[in-house]
């Protein structure tokens, strides 16, 4: 057993001043002058809904209180020049008229993609030198990419006037711009969750997003309030095929989609019967047939269980939420197979330990888990987490606290 003390190995989230300061700090050792001013964007965790969104359903994220902070100064010309603390290579210079998909490698391309994406809104965009320093874990499917790209998409929209981050009308086409960056100029593909997270959640409120319509609703989300903690357990794994297994699940659900002749699988959930003739209809015999009834059934049982949890919360019952995570966990774990060895035992080391209800979150194969615990068993859970690790000799996971927190600001 480890003698350390185990809220010792929560990672913690900077202040605002905090990481503004470390944004100044590192925007006048690289650039001189100070800086137009410092945003900063939200991590996410989802709480449930999840690999719904490319498929028109529901998700539930939370902003986390990490946050990644940008130091940005306008300039006249068309010159891009970034500075991150997290990224080894120096200062990144780019021209902003030569950017479109395919010519930015690494991660400038999250930063120059959303000036370039609200060029291409019509929006008078121009150059800037940035610097960027973030607590939000990196790779961990805790969004830090969307972190950074709403960071720059309301310091771009504040350096230049756009208005867009005073509603949530604006909000939502700051997040599509995020959105295009991600996918067209990083090249990640991403279904809209991350970066509505990041720009329209609430602090004290869980987001209930429709993916079809993009539309939200504010749930209040009292963790403090009923005694419970919130633990997200980064496990540091990240298995090979986590991209190529996203793709095939999304080609999946199109098939079906496609088969079922709807155009999202949303429909499918919303039918009358719940979608248990479109799942027959599925049911060929084949083996293929058989993966496609699975991905199928997780996509619209999950959609059901989005709204079985917010009702839960909208009735004060947040201590009810449990099975609903652990249903969840499972339906991810057995039909729609994007777990893993280090998911499955923070789920169910979490749970033997006394958490309420435990899943993975994110799009899986690594990543993280949430688990639902009573703020007086935060300690043990955390305790318990960390010893299963070092006894099945795996990399230690890094722990920290979600609170439902405040968006892009
Ligand atoms: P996640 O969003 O789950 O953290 P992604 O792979 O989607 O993982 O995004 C991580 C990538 O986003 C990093 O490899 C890097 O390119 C970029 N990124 C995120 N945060 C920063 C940062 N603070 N500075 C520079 N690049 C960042
Ligand atoms: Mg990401």
């Amino acid at each position: 057993m480890s003698t350390t003390t185990p809220a010792a190995t929560l990672r913690p989230a900077w202040s605002h001043d905090e990481g503004a300061a470390r944004v100044r700090a590192l925007f006048a050792a690289t650039f001189g002058d100070p800086p137009d001013g410092v945003w900063s964007a939200p991590g996410r965790v989802n709480l449930i809904g999840e690999h719904t969104d490319y498929n028109g359903g529901l998700c539930l994220p939370i902003a986390l209180p990490h946050r990644t902070f940008v130091a940005l100064r306008a300039r006249d010309d068309d010159t891009v020049r970034l500075v991150s603390a997290q990224e080894a290579s120096s200062v990144v210079t780019l021209t902003l008229s030569s950017v479109a998909p395919g010519t930015v490698t690494g991660w400038a391309g999250y930063a120059a993609g959303v000036a370039w994406a609200l060029q291409q809104d019509g929006f008078d965009v121009r150059g800037f030198d940035a610097a960027v320093d973030s607590c939000v874990p990196y790779g961990a499917g805790l969004s830090s990419s969307a972190a950074l790209e709403s960071a720059f998409a309301v310091a771009l929209d504040a350096v230049h006037g756009l208005a867009l981050a005073s509603d949530d009308a604006g909000r939502a086409r700051l997040a599509a711009a995020c959105v295009r960056a991600e996918n067209e100029i990083a090249g990640a593909p991403t279904g809209g969750l991350d970066q509505a997270a990041s720009l329209r959640c609430q602090a004290g409120a869980a987001l209930l997003l429709d993916c079809r319509d993009g539309s939200v609703e504010q749930v209040p989300f009292d963790l403090a309030g009923a005694g419970l903690a919130l633990l997200v357990i980064d496990t540091k794994a990240e298995h090979s095929h986590a991209t190529g297994g996203y793709g095939a699940r999304r080609a999946t659900c199109e098939d079906a989609a496609a088969l079922l002749g709807v155009p999202l699988l949303r429909s499918v959930a919303d039918a009358p019967d719940g979608g248990t003739g479109a799942l027959a209809t599925l049911a060929d015999g084949t083996p293929e047939g058989d993966v496609r009834v699975r991905r199928v059934r997780h996509v619209l049982s999950e959609i059901g269980r989005v709204r079985q949890f917010v009702a839960l919360l909208r009735s004060g019952a947040v201590d009810q939420v449990g099975p609903a995570m652990d249903a969840s966990h499972a339906s991810l774990r057995d039909d729609y197979e994007v777990s893993c060895q280090e998911l499955d035992l923070a789920v169910s080391t979490a749970r033997a330990a006394g958490a309420l209800g435990a899943r993975m979150t994110g799009g899986g194969f690594g990543g993280s888990a949430i688990a639902l615990v009573r703020a007086g068993a935060q300690d043990a859970v955390v305790a318990a987490i960390a010893a299963a690790f070092a006894e099945a000799g795996l990399r230690a996971p890094e722990l920290l606290l979600a609170l439902p927190s405040g968006p892009a600001a």
